[in-house]
C-alpha cells in the first residue's frame, strides 16, 4: 500500500497549498503588501493576484491604505496598501471535553473567543447520552453567540483519551470508560457542520502553536495535567500524531520500576500516578493526617470554599515545608519525564497547562532545574518552560484552533468530508 507522503500532487493540491501559505502569512503578519506577500511565500505576483482576488471575493481579506494620507518620514518604505484577514468573516466552534465538564466556545479567525459556556455532565452516563448533551450545548452556544451559521467553517472537538484522527473515533478514554465512540460521525450528522476530532491536549498544542505563545516557534510540546497527564507536539507547523493515534501519552511513561501505584492503564508507577491531580491529593491527604496541627491540615479545615488542590497549593505558598517538599518531588518526576521529551525531540518551548499552570509558581522552577540537569549534553539548558498563555481557555481555544487549522488555514484534501 502506498504511503501517504509518496503520493503525487495534482494542480488543485498545489493551489490549496499556495492558499495555505498566503493565509498563514497574513495570520502571522497582518498588513503585508502584495509585494511582501510574494516575497514571503516565494509565489509569483500573478499567483498572488489570483489568490487575493479569490479571498476578497470570499470576503475573508481586505486591502486597505496603511495611512498614506499622513506623510511621515519614518514610514518611508512602508507599503502603502496592506492586506489583512477580516477576523469576524468566519468562525469556528471549539468543544473541550474534560472529565465531568465540557466547555464550548465560538471563536473568530484569530481564535478570539466571542462567546463560551461551561457545562457539567455525569461521568457515569453512557457515551451516547453525553454526546447528546454536548450537541445541545453546541446548538445553544451557536445561537447565543449570534453568529451566522453559514460563516462557521467547522467544529473542533478536543476529546479526552485516544482518538483516531482519521476516523474521528474515540478509541479509549479510560477516565470515562469510553471505548470506540464514533464522535465525528455523530456530531456531523447531528449538527450538519464539518467536524474534526482530536485528543484535547493535542488541540491545546495547536492553539498555542498558531495563536499563542508558540507562534513563530519551530517546535513545541504542550504538557497538560489534571485527572491524567498527556502531551501534544507541534513541529514545523504541523501537529505530530505518530504512526497511529497515540503520540504524546507521556502520562503512561513508567517512572518507578518498583513500588509504584497501579495506573488505570494496567501498569504501575506511571507518571500519571505521581503527578496528576488525584495523585497530588492522595499525597496531601496523607500529609494532613500525619501532621494534624500543620498548615495544610488547618488550610483544609478552614478553606472549604476553594477546591482541594488550591488548598494544597495555598498551604505550600503559606510555608508548609512538608507540602513544599511533596510538590518539589512531583516537579522532579515531571522534570524527569520532560528531560526525556527534550532528549527525544529537542523542542524549543515546553508549555504547561492544567494543574501545572494553576500551580506554576510552585512547579516551573524545580521542574526546569530537573530538565536542565537530567537532559543530555546541555540540550535542556536551551529549552524554555512556561505556563500556557490561555489559562482556563486553553481547552476551547485549542479546540477552535483545531477547526480553524483543519478547515481554513491548513485544509487537507477532503478535509470537509
Ligand atoms: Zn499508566
Amino acid at each position: 500500500m502506498p504511503k501517504k507522503n509518496l503520493r503525487g500532487s495534482n494542480i488543485n493540491l498545489v493551489k490549496l497549498h499556495n492558499l495555505q501559505v498566503v493565509l498563514l502569512s497574513l495570520l502571522y503578519e497582518p498588513g503585508l503588501s502584495r509585494i511582501q506577500l510574494a516575497e514571503r511565500t516565494n509565489l509569483s505576483s500573478t499567483t498572488i493576484t489570483n489568490l487575493i482576488a479569490e479571498l476578497k471575493a470570499q470576503g475573508v481579506i481586505s486591502e486597505h491604505d496603511n495611512g498614506a494620507e499622513e506623510p511621515n518620514p519614518r514610514s518611508v518604505g512602508r507599503p502603502r496598501v496592506g492586506i489583512r484577514l477580516i477576523p469576524d468573516s468566519r468562525f469556528a466552534v471549539g468543544v473541550h471535553i474534560g472529565i465531568g465538564i465540557f466547555r464550548i466556545a465560538v471563536a473568530n479567525l484569530e481564535d478570539h473567543i466571542l462567546h463560551n459556556k461551561v457545562f457539567e455532565y455525569d461521568t457515569q452516563l453512557p457515551a451516547q447520552a453525553v454526546l447528546e448533551q454536548i450537541r445541545d450545548g453546541i446548538e445553544t452556544v451557536i445561537q447565543e453567540s449570534g453568529v451566522d451559521r453559514a460563516r462557521i467553517v467547522g467544529v473542533g472537538i478536543g476529546a479526552s483519551g485516544l482518538v483516531d484522527f482519521a476516523s474521528g473515533v474515540n478509541l479509549l478514554a479510560p477516565n470515562l470508560n469510553w471505548r470506540d465512540v464514533p464522535m465525528r460521525g455523530f456530531f456531523q450528522d447531528a449538527l450538519n457542520l464539518p467536524v474534526v476530532v482530536d485528543n484535547n491536549v493535542r488541540a491545546m498544542a495547536i492553539g498555542e502553536a498558531f495563536f499563542g505563545a508558540g507562534r513563530g516557534v519551530n517546535s513545541l510540546a504542550f504538557v497538560y495535567g489534571r485527572t491524567g497527564v498527556s502531551a501534544g507536539l507541534v513541529f514545523n507547523g504541523r501537529v505530530f500524531r505518530g504512526s497511529s493515534t497515540g503520540a504524546g501519552e507521556i502520562g503512561h511513561t513508567v517512572m518507578l520500576l518498583h513500588g509504584g501505584d497501579p495506573c488505570h492503564c494496567g501498569n504501575t508507577g506511571c507518571l500519571e500516578t505521581l503527578v496528576s491531580e488525584p495523585a497530588i491529593l492522595r499525597q496531601a491527604e496523607a500529609l494532613a493526617r500525619l501532621h494534624p496541627g500543620g498548615i495544610l491540615a488547618a488550610t483544609i479545615r478552614t478553606r472549604q470554599d476553594v477546591p482541594m488542590l488550591e488548598r494544597v497549593f495555598t498551604a505550600a505558598r503559606e510555608g508548609d515545608e512538608d507540602v513544599r517538599r511533596m510538590l518539589n518531588e512531583r516537579a522532579y518526576y515531571l522534570g524527569l519525564a520532560l528531560a526525556n521529551v527534550v532528549n527525544l525531540f529537542n523542542p524549543e518551548l515546553i508549555l504547561l497547562g492544567g494543574i501545572f499552570s494553576q500551580g506554576q509558581d510552585l512547579f516551573i522552577e524545580p521542574t526546569l532545574a530537573t530538565v536542565r540537569s537530567m537532559s543530555f549534553g546541555g540540550l535542556g539548558t536551551k529549552v524554555r518552560l512556561q505556563a500556557t498563555t490561555f489559562g482556563w481557555k486553553a481547552g476551547v481555544t485549542g479546540a477552535a484552533a483545531l477547526a480553524l487549522m483543519h478547515f481554513f488555514y491548513q485544509p487537507e484534501e477532503g478535509a470537509s468530508s
